[in-house]
């Protein structure tokens, strides 16, 4: 859809409810059979704001309310989101590729799905075809909480170590999400991490062991993790 048609479209819509799916947003608009659907990607973000606010990043698409004073600017740096007008979201390129939500699935579902993924363990939670939601950051996390080295093999995991990454993947979200809540405020474009524990934190101290952290990767595939308390793994790239 071109530029136009995409305003022509939105033109006089009410936004009913805005709902996520993994790390899509999907937008349904009153009394119309189409949704907007957002894929972010790395660097995508809203920034709710009154007209003439000092832009968080490069503005792409800029919605504006009837009832002022806000406007809803998307803004990525890197420009890789996609914004899609569709009546069926299943269509979206990667949409239905999509594992369950991370914060909803059960316990039972996700034993029995990651039975069907090898690999290194980090890389299958980051693909999001076991379970959606999860980014490269959220991912380091989470396998710090579970204490489990991110190049595990998933075959190599005892039901315990499984049990202990199910249990870390909805604790940490649940807490992440609690904690982004308080530093964002109605800031919704910030991207608050000063709350990680391994994540961007190489070469500081283990806030459990105190072992340095160690990193591996670069740019936006960096892996951090703890060699004193998620051991074991193949070491590569060192
Ligand atoms: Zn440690």
């Amino acid at each position: 859809m071109t530029a136009r048609g995409f305003a022509e479209t939105l033109s006089g819509a009410v936004i009913e409810s805005i709902e996520r799916r993994g790390k899509f947003l999907l937008f349904s608009l009153r009394g119309e059979d189409v949704h907007l659907v957002v894929n972010p990607k790395l660097t995508g973000r809203f920034q709710l704001c009154p007209p003439g606010a000092k832009k968080a990043g490069p503005v792409h698409v800029t919605f504006l309310f009837d009832q002022p004073p806000e406007e809803l600017r998307y803004i990525d740096q890197k420009r890789m989101g996609q914004l899609y007008l569709t009546q069926t979201p299943q269509d979206v390129p990667t949409f239905s590729d999509m594992g369950p939500d991370a914060l909803e699935v059960t316990r039972e579902e996700f034993k029995q799905r990651l039975q069907s993924y090898r690999g290194e363990i980090k890389g299958i939670l980051t693909r999001g075809a076991l379970v959606s939601g999860i980014g490269n950051a959220y991912a380091d996390e989470i396998l710090w909480n579970a204490r489990l080295h991110p190049y595990r093999k998933r075959t190599s995991l005892s039901l315990d170590e499984t049990e202990a990454l199910f249990h870390a993947l909805r604790t940490t979200l649940v807490e992440s999400t609690e904690q982004v809540r308080i530093a964002m405020k109605e800031d919704i474009h910030l991207k608050p991490r000063e709350f990680f524990a391994v994540h961007m934190r190489g070469g500081q101290a283990c806030p459990r062991c105190g072992t340095t952290i160690s990193l591996v990767g670069a740019n936006q595939r960096i892996t951090n993790f703890c060699r004193g308390c998620q051991p074991g793994g193949l070491i590569r790239g060192m």
